[in-house]
């Protein structure tokens, strides 16, 4: 399906149920802004390349734009406006005084040089800058674009203003202004999570096994944090396969294993991704890719709680099934929202101007994420058997509603 048009659904959906005035639900389709930006590059055998680039800014009643930028080629307008209105829910679910944004140019990173990359990164963020700045638009690292990118687009941004503006994207190096524990956060946050749907589901983190698939930035320090916590993790994988071990995987011994060898497999017994997603654990994380798990599979999942780390990984069909036979699925607005915290973090540090340390981060975002787990599972409660994506959806409409009606636009 078309993400945008999924996306009004999402929103229809959650509006009904709180009987949403119809103009407001139209006005919240609409985005509040897109560019359609030209990107002239000059490649490294000296012809000119143009590539087409967007950014769509959706919501911004409760604040500067927020979102990250993506470099793939399949990015289009309705993909960055999908993006850009989930970023609204997510930053409002966890009550971040942000809007959404996302936005992307339509190439293949991989075929391009390092400074061709630097050069397209450049003039790209040269055509969006009227619209971009740490007051109004702030994007982030998304699908293959890193802290160099940001440093990049900072250094751009920074250079047209005659002085450093380290605010205008998160995401960075440290050494410019990047905040400690922002590679971390995503996976922390889907931990912090995990840990309070145990405790809510009356149980105990240690009593319970768990499957993540993926083992990148978000997959990794989930699992890192989760085994901390003392929850066993049995398996994990990556796109090349899985390992398994009922007793437990040491998560430190297996990241150098995947350091050294470039994949997870052959630590322990081997398993395919789809041995991974029907394993009989108590939780599944998919922290890898979007549509992962589907109706020609979720017959097969035998986990009781399922968290989405990644976003996206499970296609609404197969969410319909789970409900019945699943315990919960913590939806990714929620569950995924830790970088997204920590990315505001970075950016109070940067307009201050004053750095915390880690632990202050870590603490910081513990209670963001737990203080929003409340508030989903609060209007859950309050509406009887519906999807936690939608008290989540639900919770996020009545901020973003809220402020539209304090602001006078809808009375
Ligand atoms: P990453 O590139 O660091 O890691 C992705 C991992 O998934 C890798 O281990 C890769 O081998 C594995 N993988 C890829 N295809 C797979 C497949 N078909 N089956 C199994 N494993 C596969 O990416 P990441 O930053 O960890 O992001 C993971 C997901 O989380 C994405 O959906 C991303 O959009 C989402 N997310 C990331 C962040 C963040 O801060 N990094 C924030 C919010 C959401």
């Amino acid at each position: 399906m078309n993400p945008y048009e999924m996306a009004c659904i999402q929103l229809e959906r959650a509006a009904e149920m709180i009987n949403l005035r119809e103009d407001i639900v139209e006005y919240l389709k609409v985005p509040d802004r897109v560019i359609e930006v030209k990107i002239p590059v000059k490649m490294d055998d000296g012809r000119i390349e143009v590539f087409t680039g967007y950014r769509a800014q959706h919501c911004g009643i409760r604040g500067p734009y927020k979102g990250g930028i993506r470099y793939h080629p399949n990015v289009n307008r309705d993909e960055v406006v999908a993006l850009a209105m989930w970023m609204t829910w997510k930053c409002a679910v966890v009550n971040i005084p942000f809007g959404g944004g996302k936005g992307g140019v339509r190439v293949d990173p991989k075929k391009l040089s390092e400074s061709e990359l630097e050069r397209l990164t450049r003039r790209y963020t040269a055509a969006i800058l009227p619209i971009i700045g740490p007051e109004r638009d702030i994007p982030a690292p998304d699908l293959y674009t890193d802290e160099r990118v940001m440093a990049w687009i900072m250094d751009t941004y920074s250079v047209y203003r005659g002085y450093a503006v380290p605010g205008i994207v998160t995401g960075k190096p440290v050494e410019l202004g990047g905040s400690l524990g922002r590679k971390s956060a995503t996976g922390r946050g889907v931990a912090i999570i995990t840990r309070e749907v145990a405790k809510l589901l009356g149980e105990e983190l240690k009593n319970l096994t768990v499957a993540i698939q993926g083992f990148g930035n978000v997959g990794y320090y989930a699992a890192k944090t989760l085994s901390e916590m003392g929850a066993k993790i049995v398996a994990v994988s990556d796109s090349k396969g899985g390992v398994l071990n009922w007793e437990g995987l040491d998560i430190e011994a297996l990241f150098e294993h995947k350091k050294r060898s470039g994949s997870v497999l052959n630590f322990a017994e081997n398993i395919t991704n789809e041995e991974l997603l029907s394993l009989d654990v108590d939780i599944l994380i998919p922290a890898a890719i979007e549509n992962v798990i589907t109706k020609d599979n979720v017959r097969d999942v035998k986990a009781r709680i399922i968290v989405e780390a990644a976003n996206g990984p499970v296609t609404p069909e197969a969410e319909e099934y789970l409900d019945k036979k699943c315990e919960l699925v913590v939806p990714d607005i929620l569950a995924n929202a830790g970088g997204v915290v920590v990315s505001y973090f970075e950016w109070v540090q940067d307009l201050e101007r004053y750095f915390w340390d880690e632990e202050r981060v870590n603490s910081e975002l513990e209670r963001i994420m737990v203080r929003a787990f409340e508030d989903v599972v609060k209007t859950k409660n309050e509406f009887g058997e519906i999807l936690m994506r939608d008290a989540a959806m639900i919770l996020a409409l009545r901020r973003v509603v809220k402020a539209l009606e304090l602001r006078g636009i809808f009375p």
